[in-house]
């Protein structure tokens, strides 16, 4: 399949048409940015490891009940997708507190929450990506509420699964944040992707941090974190 026309560019990806409109190709950038585009940055070689973990751990989610818009893997930086009108929520699941939740509740980054905790925020970079819950969503008419039934559904499994297996991997799965997307028949997959751009992973022994926050709170070693992910997961 080839890339036809560009249909949007983001702040990590670019996403092409292909002669299928059922498909598109997602196409990983090293570029970073934190704090609301605030803070613009490279990260050698993040594209690549995001687009190949992301669909390791798509693969493990589509094994588990969880349907996602993964095709192919074409190359180190493009993927085949299912072309997806997105949900605007950010889905956001947390196990242990940090970033926003810790500020917000006055938490110690790395306490551990007594159940996981979902949370909406609504996909709007004017606005700041504000939270919002159930009665905002249907109320905006973001999601019906079976749609958003099925997404909190979604959400915890692919948390229930992804704890189980970065546990193994000696990585402890702090929080993550999801995007979710419609096809033309209306189905519910989850979509954009799953990297240490949208997660927190922490060394389970010695919890040094193995993911965007060396970024954003300029930590260094970021490179050699996002490739020791890639290692631990994929084996290289
Ligand atoms: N997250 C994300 N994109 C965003 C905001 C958050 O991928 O625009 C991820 C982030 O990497 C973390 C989780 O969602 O794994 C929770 O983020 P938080 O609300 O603590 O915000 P942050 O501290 O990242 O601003």
């Amino acid at each position: 399949m080839e890339k036809t026309t560009q249909l949007y560019e983001g702040k990590a990806k670019k996403v092409y048409a292909t002669d299928d409109p059922g498909c598109c190709i997602v196409s990983y950038k090293d570029d970073a940015t934190a704090f609301n585009g605030l803070k613009k940055g490279t990260i050698l070689g993040k594209g690549a490891v995001n687009n190949r973990v992301s669909n390791h751990l798509m693969r493990l989610l589509e094994a588990n009940g969880v349907p996602t818009h993964l095709i192919e893997e074409l190359n180190d930086r493009e993927t085949l997708v299912k072309r997806v009108t997105i949900v605007p929520l950010e889905v956001i699941v947390r196990n242990i507190a940090a970033g926003s939740l810790a500020k917000r509740l006055g938490l110690d980054e790395g306490v551990k929450m007594r159940s996981p905790v979902l949370e909406y925020c609504y996909k709007n970079d004017d606005l700041g990506d504000p939270m919002v819950n159930d009665s905002h969503i249907l109320a905006m008419g973001w999601a019906t509420r079976a749609e958003l039934d099925q997404i909190a559904g979604y959400a915890l499994r692919v948390n229930q699964v992804l704890a189980d297996y970065l546990r193994d991997a000696g990585i402890e799965l702090i929080d993550f944040k999801l995007e979710f997307g419609k096809t033309a028949d209306g189905t519910i997959l989850l979509a954009d992707e799953i990297s240490p751009d949208t997660c927190r992973f922490w060394d389970s022994k010695t919890h040094e941090k193995l993911d965007k926050d060396r970024f954003r709170r300029d930590l260094g070693g970021v490179e050699d974190a996002y490739q020791e992910i890639l290692r631990r997961l994929l084996g290289e």
